[in-house]
């Protein structure tokens, strides 16, 4: 399965910080949106576009407008986290949700809400989803996307653990991951180590 290592400096630089428990939660959004800007132009980087020609105040120029439905889909609640980057990359994406939980002696992740956007068959779907680290909200949200027909789906994540890329690979081996980083592993409560902590709680400050 592709997975994408994104390396640029810049997205490292932030992930660092992002993993610093020196990090508060103002500066921690600010720094989610940043790398997800990031990550989010490498997984759009395949857009599909249509040849187009506009009128400079000198002459014609022809370029490329892209000609894809783009649908972003925040896994709730720290994919939520990175929403405001995509939507500011593409402003035009339609937006579904997927509300997860995970039980804390489980890990095993449940589904409390879903409301996604019709006609995904033809659409460019990403889910937004920082944390990879069982896989099981990764993969339960792209099997709900199939079942609304999804068809292209990639995966932008600030950390993934092998366990979470395997279990992708394993159910949904055509679909894409873009991460800075595969991290050690996941410790016995299921977090990933040395990760950055509980991204949801850090993002909004609920310890
Ligand atoms: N979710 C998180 O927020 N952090 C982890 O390390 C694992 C799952």
């Amino acid at each position: 399965m592709p997975v994408h290592l994104i390396q640029h400096p810049i997205v490292q630089d932030i992930l660092i910080a992002l993993r610093d428990t020196e990090t508060d939660a103002s500066t921690f959004r600010r720094l989610g949106t940043r790398i997800s800007v990031l990550l989010a132009t490498e997984a759009l980087r395949d857009l599909p576009t249509r040849a187009a020609t506009v009128h400079t105040p000198l002459a014609e120029a022809r370029g490329c407008r892209v000609a894809a439905d783009v649908v972003v889909v925040p896994v709730l609640r720290a994919g939520l986290g990175m929403l405001d980057a995509v939507l500011e990359l593409w402003p035009a994406a339609r937006v579904g949700h997927i509300g997860l939980q995970r039980d804390e002696m489980t890990a095993i992740a449940s589904r409390y809400y879903a409301k996604l956007p019709a006609g995904l068959h033809d659409s460019f779907v990403i889910v937004i989803d920082p944390m990879l680290a069982t896989g099981g909200s990764a993969v339960a949200a792209l099997d709900l996307l199939r079942e609304a027909g999804a068809r292209n789906i990639r995966i932008i994540c600030i950390v993934a653990a092998p366990e979470g890329i395997a279990l992708v690979e394993r159910h949904h081996p055509d679909v894409h991951i873009f991460t800075p980083v595969v991290d050690e592993g996941l410790n016995e409560h299921k977090y990933i180590v040395p990760g950055l902590g509980d991204f949801g709680d850090r993002l909004y400050g609920t310890f």
